[in-house]
């Protein structure tokens, strides 16, 4: 039988274990202090617990960390590595170094249902959910792990389709007995799932960004089938109507392709649709994968795209691309690693 992993257990899961284990109800705190805070590797190094507790604790958990099996660095200093989770398969995890920041981005799940044609994730097919233990380890087993200034969901999977596991890892992050970041440092990213955005809006205070590409209907249903049953008019509906007044940034995610989403009319329809939405949108530079038809717009048009956007009141951005030449697009890695096994 396997072990049962501490590391990625909330507060509440802890005082279950500690209860189980016949200890005071303080200890779950300590053991959190241990996980989080003093970045222990085993349960024996908990010296402030009696030896016999830590004992009756290693018969059945461990700490569950697990370090990357392989990475690869780009010319950019971008740095790309692969976890083993428990199905056996690898997910992808980017560090992304940027001046005075230190980026990671996390995969939620191994393998996606949504099948955006764009991503090669998405061809993968869905594998399963990472618990928030895999979340999590992605984050403290990097190398990196102690220049880390923010963090993003936007690697494999869909975070709100794994949303408990993903709202676990993000209360560790963000509470005081766990690493204690601010939401404000955190991006979930999402395709837009209506039954769970809102509760996602409800239970965390970390930044939301939605990955829009389309503003039309049909278009939108060809680049990412979930418009097929999440329209982005429903989720617009609930974006509108929810109280932002704590702090958080909403912004959506455009990734321009050539003579499909890149015209003037899309621009205008934008500007209408996100009428009275206090948003910024970040464009993306698509980068070919082979087996992919679909070709990136050139910089000037790339250009011309966020000046007209921006004429029309929308912040918008274009994000600089980062790792191009080590595979960066989302499950090109992973997939080639899954194909050798
Ligand atoms: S882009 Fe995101 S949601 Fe779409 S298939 Fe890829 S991983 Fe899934």
């Amino acid at each position: 039988m396997p072990k049962d992993k501490l590391f990625g257990k909330t507060l509440d899961e802890l005082i279950v274990v500690t209860k189980r284990a016949g200890m005071p109800g303080f200890a779950a705190k300590q053991i959190a202090d241990w996980l989080y805070k003093k970045e222990i590797q085993a349960i024996d190094e908990m010296t402030n617990l009696p030896k016999k507790t830590r004992e009756i604790l290693s018969n059945d958990h461990e700490i569950g960390l697990s370090d990357p099996v392989s990475f690869l660095q780009s010319t950019d200093g971008t740095k790309k590595y692969l976890f083993k989770v428990l199905n056996n398969k690898f997910i992808e995890t980017a560090f992304i170094p940027d001046d005075d920041r230190a980026t990671i981005c996390v995969s939620s799940q191994s393998g996606c249902k949504m099948g955006c044609i764009f991503c090669m994730t998405g061809k993968q097919g869905f594998q399963g959910n990472l618990s928030s233990n895999e979340i999590l380890n992605q984050f403290r087993s990097l190398p990196e792990f102690r220049q880390l200034t923010n963090m993003v969901y936007m690697g494999m999977g869909e975070p709100l389709d794994n949303l408990s596991e993903v709202l676990k890892s993000l209360d560790i992050l963000t509470s005081d007995w766990g690493y204690a970041w601010s939401p404000t440092r955190i991006t979930v990213s999402t395709v837009g799932l209506v039954d769970t955005i809102k509760e996602f809006l409800e239970k965390s205070r970390c930044h939301l960004a939605i990955s829009l590409h389309s503003p039309f209907d049909d278009e939108r249903k060809m680049l990412m089938p979930v418009q097929k049953t999440n329209t982005v008019s429903e989720v617009l509906e609930i974006i509108r109507n929810f109280d932002f007044s704590r702090q958080r940034r909403i912004s959506f995610e455009y990734i321009l392709f050539e003579g499909i989403n890149d015209s003037p009319r899309h621009v205008k329809e934008l500007a209408r649709q996100l009428n009275g939405i206090k948003c910024r949108i970040n464009i993306i530079r698509f980068h070919q994968f082979t087996g992919s038809d679909l070709k990136s717009p050139g910089m000037k048009a790339i250009i011309a795209f966020r000046e007209a956007l921006n004429e029309k009141g929308i912040i918008s951005t274009i994000r600089s691309s980062r790792g191009v030449d080590i595979n960066a697009a989302c499950g090109l890695l992973s997939t080639l690693r899954q194909n050798k096994t």
